[in-house]
């Protein structure tokens, strides 16, 4: 069974405690750390065509490397979180909060299908 988020947090503040790395995981160096590693996560797909999730279902090595890079920013991220005293549950359901309230569903959808049909027409 998975540990739940704050089992993850206080293992990952372990991990640094025990190499004594809190220096370098100073905030900044975090914030940093979350965007290489999202960059990392683009590498695994930066020469791909963009494709529907369901192509990828047969493609381990790709889920694999993903779910490495995804770890890597989620990591980082709780370490983050942990360092500004942030709770992560709290600021993920304040923000999905803040975004229904800014795309409502009906807006969202007309854009979406407008733009699928500039998509269709500049197809060859
Ligand atoms: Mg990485």
């Amino acid at each position: 069974m998975a540990e739940d988020i704050a089992e993850l947090q206080e293992r990952y503040e372990r991990f640094v405690a025990e190499r004594y790395w809190e220096d370098y995981h100073a905030p900044k160096n975090l914030a940093a750390s979350v965007a290489v590693e999202a960059g990392e996560l683009l590498e695994v797909f930066q020469w791909h065509d963009v494709l529907p999730a369901a192509a990828y279902e047969d493609a381990a090595d790709v889920e694999a490397a993903a779910a490495d890079e995804l770890a890597d920013v989620f990591i980082y991220g709780l370490g983050l979180a942990a360092a500004l005293d942030i709770d992560v549950r709290e600021a993920i359901a304040a923000k999905l909060d803040r975004n229904e309230r800014r795309f409502d569903p009906e807006t969202a959808a007309a854009i979406s299908r407008e733009f699928d049909r500039w998509r269709e027409s500049t197809d060859e």
